[in-house]
């Protein structure tokens, strides 16, 4: 079969995405590829596709022993043949793959690294026919990264043996130092690479300022995706520290959401048992700490909320990530306010690192703080960070509500004043107090009263002078001192301001919290616009359906059918079987093995 019968009668897709179809005719045709591809982009279809064109079996490199299960029984309700070695294989299992391996029975092998280097693994293989190597999470080889993995750096050793079998190394981590190294150590010197955007352009991103950030997560849920409730949608929630995991999932599960806590101090078991939840049922919520982490690849996570700030853009961008790879509308939410910026100052300070490594740490604080202090779009400043240009996206909250800038020169003046004339000791509880006048205990026992400054700032509100000085921080004009409890002190970088000499302009604080309108209309998990009742309700009773082959099936419910492919149904009413094979995601095998039972759900009565 060619390419493209494969992709529309196995797959179910009527077309590629952006270059897959490039990667997957080069590959078949015996060419080495990097391909780096963001979260969802549909990296796997890229060697999948080849290794059933290919005579003999395509051999998948990756870490994640945990979902190779679920990416080999996936295949195979499309019909492929798959199967995978790993250190759960028993021998029984082990035995038959390579029996079906010795018979040519098998179109995809997933190992784990660290079984392809065994010899006897490799002997296998020898006498083999095999249709190419993908080397899946290519940034393990990355001795820089987190998830570095020295099996990785052997990979190469053993693909070399094979000469004339294409190899395909994938990742969706790519920052320029990751990207030699994938080359080098993977001997794919002279591999083409193949770089998509790294735009979610269906995830949108939206920051609060923190004042109660329970009661605004509460309301961000309960609002969710234009106006239409996150409950019953799979969700993720970062937390900087486990107790608040504990405290958030009791939180949201007091107000009805069903959530649960995840993070590094529980029990291994317990652990995978969260994990298995969360794939295998919809909408469960995660209140996790940064532990939930790699390996996280179900497809239909509708938000991702942060409630405290993140140490950097990258973190940020592979938390946030995780949300939406379905490519259906899907919202990045984050409150964060000053004590976040001195706890993570504190962080930094105070973890015995080198001075270079907290002046790096440091660095990376400062630009996650210019992305949440952002008066622009969001994105462009996301991108930026990685190198890329794009214009604005009409999917974040300033471009959908833009920010009031107004002339801050005098505010900030009064500020930064309020600052050196307490003696750059005080924390901004304080400062704000002395700039409105308040005649607090600790005003009159330093006598904070009788400075020209005080009461020079009444007409903002506290929350407006928060915001001020939040924004001061973030341009590096005041700086906390984590190591006096957050005292702010002035930077060299406010002396042109102090001295006349510029002006600063800032974002005026919004009188309610934004209610972001959506620029298109859709309903969570790529509902149609308009949707009716009647819609909704099937749509309910197909989910229903899901969950229970699914079930029976021991799989995921979105490895039966994505929820796409459910509001489909919904919007088509598919009647035959012919119908049902013209829906997106649903190919002959499928259509087979479910048909009947949806169709009875669909029937017009
Ligand atoms: P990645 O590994 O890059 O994170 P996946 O390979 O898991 O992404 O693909 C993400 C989603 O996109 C999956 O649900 C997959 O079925 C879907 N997908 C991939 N390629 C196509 C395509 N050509 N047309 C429609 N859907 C696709
Ligand atoms: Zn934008």
């Amino acid at each position: 079969m060619d390419a493209a019968s494969v992709l529309r009668e196995v797959f179910g897709f009527s077309s590629f995405r952006g270059s897959q179809g490039e990667i997957v005719e080069r590959t078949i045709a015996g060419e080495d590829s990097v391909v780096l591809m963001p979260t969802g982009g549909g990296k796997s279809l890229c060697y999948q596709l080849p290794s059933i064109v290919r005579p003999g079996v395509g051999v998948v490199v990756s870490p994640l022993i945990a979902l190779m299960h679920d990416q080999v029984e996936a295949l195979r309700l499309l019909g492929v043949k798959a199967a995978y070695w790993n250190s759960t294989s028993s021998d029984e299992e082990l035995f038959r793959v390579r029996q079906a391996l010795r018979a040519g029975e098998l179109d995809l092998l997933y190992v784990a690294p660290e079984r392809l280097l065994t010899p006897s693994f490799v002997s296998t293989l020898e006498d083999l026919e095999i249709a190419l190597f993908a080397i899946d999470e290519a940034h393990c080889v990355s001795a820089w990264g987190h998830d570095f993995r020295p099996e990785y750096l052997r990979i190469a050793e053993i693909t070399s043996r094979f000469p004339g079998v294409p190899r395909i190394a994938l990742t969706a981590t790519a920052d320029a130092i990751t990207r030699r190294e994938i080359h080098q150590r993977l001997g794919l010197t002279e591999a083409r690479e193949f770089v998509t955007s790294f735009d979610r352009p269906n995830i949108r991103y939206v920051v609060e300022e923190k004042n109660d950030v329970r009661a605004q997560l509460l309301r961000f849920l309960a609002q969710g995706d234009d106006g239409d409730s996150f409950k019953g949608s799979t969700g993720i929630v970062y937390c900087q520290s486990r107790k608040r995991t504990e405290e958030f999932a009791e939180l949201l599960r007091d107000n009805g959401y069903d959530a649960v806590a995840y993070h590094a101090g529980m029990h291994g078991d317990e652990r995978t048992a969260m994990q298995q939840r969360f794939r295998r049922e919809d909408g469960v919520v995660v209140c996790a700490t940064i532990a939930f982490g790699m390996g996280i690849d179900k497809p239909d996570v509708r938000f991702v909320a942060h409630v405290d700030l993140p140490k950097s853009l990258e973190g940020y961008y592979q938390e946030t990530g995780r949300a939406g790879r379905d490519g259906e509308p899907s919202v990045a939410w984050m409150a964060y306010g000053l004590a976040d910026v001195v706890a993570q100052a504190s962080f930094i300070s105070g973890g015995g690192a080198s001075a270079e490594q907290q002046r790096v740490e440091q660095m990376k604080l400062d630009a996650m703080l210019g992305y949440a202090e952002a008066a622009t779009c969001r994105r462009r400043v996301l991108l930026a960070y990685f190198g890329e240009e794009s214009g604005d996206c009409g999917n974040c909250d300033t471009c959908l509500s833009p920010p009031e800038l107004y002339d801050a020169t005098v505010d900030t003046q009064k500020a930064l004043s309020a600052v050196i004339r307490t003696g750059q000791r005080f924390g901004a509880g304080h400062i704000i107090d002395v700039l409105r006048g308040k005649r607090t205990a600790k005003i009159e026992s330093w006598n904070h009263a009788d400075l020209p400054t005080f009461g020079v700032g009444a007409e903002l509100s506290d929350q407006e002078w928060r915001s001020v000085i939040r924004q001061l921080v973030a341009r590096g004009l005041l700086s906390p001192d984590p190591s006096r409890m957050g005292a702010l002190t002035v930077t060299e970088r406010a002396r042109p301001v102090l001295e006349g000499h510029e002006t600063v302009s800032l974002r005026r604080l919004a009188a309610s919290p934004a209610r972001v309108k959506r620029s298109r209309s859709a309903a969570p998990g790529g509902a149609p616009a308009d949707l009716t009742d009647d819609d909704r309700a099937l749509f309910e009773l197909l989910r229903t359906e899901r969950r229970a082959v699914a079930d029976a099936d021991g799989v995921p419910p979105y490895v039966v059918f994505p929820d796409r492919t459910l509001w489909e149904l919904v919007a088509a009413k598919p009647q035959t079987r012919e119908a049902l094979l013209a829906v997106n995601g649903i190919g002959p095998v499928k259509a087979d093995k479910y048909g009947e039972r949806f169709l009875a759900l669909l029937a017009n009565d």
